[in-house]
C-alpha cells in the first residue's frame, strides 16, 4: 500500500464520486450505547465543522460525496443534518441509500434475519450492551467478544457476524455489504467503478473498497487498499483524504 502523499493529480483525474465511511474515518471510532429494559440510549457524534466545510468544498469542486456506513439512516441524518443537500447516505452495510430525500432499498433481509434475531434476543450476558436500532442488519453492542453470540452466528452459514471492536454486525454473507449499496449508487448516478474513490477503516469496508477505482485504507491491520492513511494521526482519515483531493484539484 502506498502512502496517501503519493496520490497524484492524474490518479484523481477520473474521480467523480468520493465514498466515505463514518466511524474511524469522519469521526473517531467507538459508540456509546446503553440498553436497560426497553430503554436504549446512545450518543450521536456530530461531524466537526471542518469536515462539513471540506464536504461542501468537494461538492463545489464538482464531486459527488457518498457516506457509506453500517449505521442506521436516522443516525446518519442526525449526524449529517447540516450537509444533507451535498451528500447521499448509504446505510446499514449497503442495505439502502438515501438520495435527495428518496430512499432506495437494495435488499430485503427480513426472512433471513428474523430467526437469528429472536435467538440473539434471548442471550443474557454481562458483556452485552444492547441492540442498536436497525432496519436491515442486526447490530449487537458488547463490551468484548461473547462466545455464545459467535456460536449462534456460526450456525447460520449464509450469515456474517463481523466483530468491529464495539459490536457485532450481522447480515447476509456476500450480499448485504457496503459494496451492494455502492454498486447501486454507481448505476443511479450513471458512472463507473473507475470514477469512484473510497475510504474505509474496518472489516465491513472490504467489499466496498474492492468496488472502487481508488481504494484507501485507514487501518492497514484490518483492510487492504491502493493507498493508506494513519487511523490515529493528528487529523482524521477523512480529513487527510479530502484535504489531499481538494489540494490536487484546485492546484494549478
Ligand atoms: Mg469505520
Amino acid at each position: 500500500m502506498k502512502s496517501l502523499n503519493l496520490l497524484t493529480k492524474k490518479d484523481v483525474e477520473n474521480i467523480k464520486l468520493i465514498v466515505l465511511d463514518v466511524d474511524g474515518v469522519l469521526v473517531p471510532r467507538g459508540t456509546k450505547i446503553r440498553q436497560a429494559g426497553n430503554k436504549t440510549s446512545f450518543v450521536v457524534k456530530k461531524i466537526a465543522q471542518k469536515q462539513i466545510l471540506q464536504i461542501k468544498k468537494l461538492h463545489e469542486t464538482g464531486f459527488k460525496v457518498n457516506i457509506n456506513s453500517g449505521r442506521g439512516l436516522y443516525f446518519l441524518q442526525l449526524m449529517f443534518s447540516e450537509i444533507l443537500p451535498f451528500v447521499s447516505l448509504t446505510y446499514e452495510n449497503g442495505s439502502a441509500t438515501w438520495f435527495k430525500g428518496k430512499v432506495y432499498q437494495h435488499i430485503n433481509s427480513f426472512n433471513k434475519l428474523k430467526k437469528i434475531y429472536s435467538e440473539l434476543k434471548k442471550v443474557k450476558h454481562r458483556d452485552i450492551k444492547g441492540f442498536e436500532p436497525k432496519e436491515f442488519i442486526i447490530t449487537l453492542h458488547c463490551k468484548k467478544r461473547v462466545a455464545e453470540i459467535e456460536k449462534i452466528v456460526g450456525k447460520y452459514r449464509n450469515l456474517y457476524g463481523i466483530w468491529n471492536g464495539d459490536a457485532y454486525d450481522i447480515g447476509i454473507k456476500k450480499v448485504q455489504t457496503k459494496a451492494l449499496g455502492l454498486r447501486r449508487l454507481i448505476k443511479l448516478l450513471g458512472i463507473r467503478k473507475n470514477n469512484v474513490l473510497a475510504l474505509g477503516d474496518n472489516f465491513n469496508d472490504r467489499e466496498m473498497l474492492e468496488e472502487a477505482g481508488i481504494s484507501i485504507s485507514a487501518d492497514k491491520s484490518r483492510l487492504k487498499g491502493d493507498f493508506c492513511v494513519p487511523l490515529n494521526g493528528k487529523f482524521l482519515p477523512a480529513d487527510l483524504v479530502m484535504q489531499k483531493i481538494i489540494q490536487l484539484k484546485t492546484k494549478i
